[in-house]
């Protein structure tokens, strides 16, 4: 009777198991259609879910019923096997919540940055009009830098001496533009994809859309496009 129930219950969980894959296997396909469609991480995540999903229900669904798990060493065998399959997620969601929160840290540490107040960089009217609390920092290199990191901008000194004040304004804008839209987040959220799922890392969407919406928001503070254009062309011939 037990040997009856338990190949019942492994018959049953193997079928719920094969279309649990294969309902997850389409919904794989529809957030990575949605994702490239609407560029938002929220598509992103729900992927990477239900890409993860059936391998975390199969290592949970291991248990003694199946036959190799009936030997003492089996067992061990087993269980080593499930906690490394449920290390895997976990190990990528660790990650990803500290290596977005840490980012803005390991960039000031790499590049050796030191904070600089933007107020320096933008003209207090023009910074009114953008949200508060973005912090600024310089980074020591003579390379045209400039860049987002979660809520922080990053500039180089030879984008500084690149550019006009004007210009510099309209780098530090477009930088702020993509704090505002999240697009550090929707990077980030491609670097990490990347490595976890091969349609991401073959098919992840261009962010050329953030860019032009980036140079908009400048160009919306500014009051002109001249800026963060003239800006963009030296960069390019630089
Ligand atoms: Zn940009």
């Amino acid at each position: 009777m037990q040997e009856f129930v338990e190949a019942l219950l492994g018959v049953a969980s193997q079928d719920t198991l094969i279309l649990l894959t294969s309902v997850c296997m389409v919904l794989t396909l529809v957030f990575f259609i949605a994702w490239r469609r609407w560029v938002l991480p929220s598509f992103l995540y729900a992927h990477l879910t239900v890409l993860f999903l059936p391998l975390l229900v199969f290592a949970v669904s291991l248990n003694c019923t199946l036959p190799f798990a009936t030997s003492l060493l089996s067992l061990c065998t087993l269980v080593l096997t499930q906690v490394i399959i449920l290390l895997i997620p976990t190990a990528a969601l660790t990650a990803i919540i500290f290596g977005y929160a840490l980012m803005p840290v390991w960039i000031r540490w790499h590049y050796s940055a030191k904070p600089i107040s933007l107020s320096t960089l933008v003209k207090p009217a023009n910074r009114a009009k953008s949200r508060d609390g973005i912090k600024g920092f310089i980074l020591d290199t003579g390379a045209p830098l400039a860049f987002a990191a979660r809520n922080a901008v990053f500039i180089s000194v030879g984008m500084i001496e690149l550019l006009t004040p004007k210009e510099t304004e309209a780098v530090v804008l477009h930088e702020i533009g993509h704090i505002k839209r999240g697009s550090s987040w929707a990077k980030f959220s491609i670097a990490v994809g990347r490595y976890l799922s091969p349609l991401v890392r073959y098919w992840a969407p261009s962010l050329i859309d953030e860019e032009a919406a980036a140079d908009e928001y400048s160009a919306q503070i500014q009051g002109t496009w001249k800026h963060i254009t003239t800006a963009r062309r030296k960069v390019e011939e630089f």
